[in-house]
């Protein structure tokens, strides 16, 4: 199959949250280099938040809409707003559509990166989250663009998000805490472009395992 459905579909999200939920110690040691180390609790608590409001039986998009509007007012520091907002219009695009296939969510990815880049007010090579989705998204369009199929876009956004995420290693932090850092930022990863890049890996497997599934 070359689509997913909507309605149902809430397990996309849930493993988005496990995954938050697994590797919550291990972003709170990246954000720990370069930061105050509580980005994995921040996130895990949040994320735990929303699966308490999110059961299988909802739509996919129905569940980015809670997940991110938990982010937003229940979470704030700074990541809340900007990964609530990057739900929230990931959501905004998808609730329009019975079935989610390649074009529907590169319109949501771009919908989504926008409404980031917008809000956080970071540029590519800033070193934060919008280094990991932005070549994704980038990517993905790109792969839909040269009529690959589904399952073969997913898995090149999974590699731009790790190639991108793995490339903040190279940056000098222009933004947030880690900036204060200057040059001895370099080195090390973003911890937003970390959590990004499971989200958007998880996402992508999620997706794949389902097209399998529906074939
Ligand atoms: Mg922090």
């Amino acid at each position: 199959m070359e689509q997913i459905k909507n309605e149902k579909n809430a397990k996309i999200v849930l493993d988005m949250i496990q995954a938050i939920h697994e590797n919550a110690a291990y972003l709170s040691e990246v954000d720990g280099a370069t930061g105050d180390g509580d980005h994995g609790v921040n996130m895990n608590k949040g994320f735990l938040m929303a699966k308490e409001r999110i059961n299988e039986e909802m739509s996919f998009s129905d569940a980015l809409k809670i997940l991110g509007r938990t982010l937003v007012m229940d979470i704030g520091g700074s990541m809340g707003p900007i990964y609530g907002t990057f739900f929230n219009r990931l959501s905004k695009v998808i609730c329009k559509n019975d079935i989610v296939d390649k074009y529907v969510l590169a319109q949501a990815l771009n919908n989504a990166t926008e409404g980031l880049m917008d809000l956080a007010g970071a540029k590519v090579g800033d070193k934060t989250l919008i280094d990991t989705v932005y070549p994704a998204k980038e990517a993905f369009q790109k792969a839909v663009n040269q009529n690959e199929d589904f399952a073969t876009c997913l898995e090149i956004l999974s590699d731009a998000a790790e190639e991108g995420k793995e490339n903040t290693k190279n940056m000098v932090a222009k933004i947030g805490r880690a900036a204060r850092l200057g040059e001895r930022s370099k080195g090390f990863l973003d911890a937003g472009a970390t959590s990004c890049c499971i989200i958007l890996k998880t996402m992508a497997a999620s997706m794949i395992a389902e097209l399998n599934e529906t074939k």
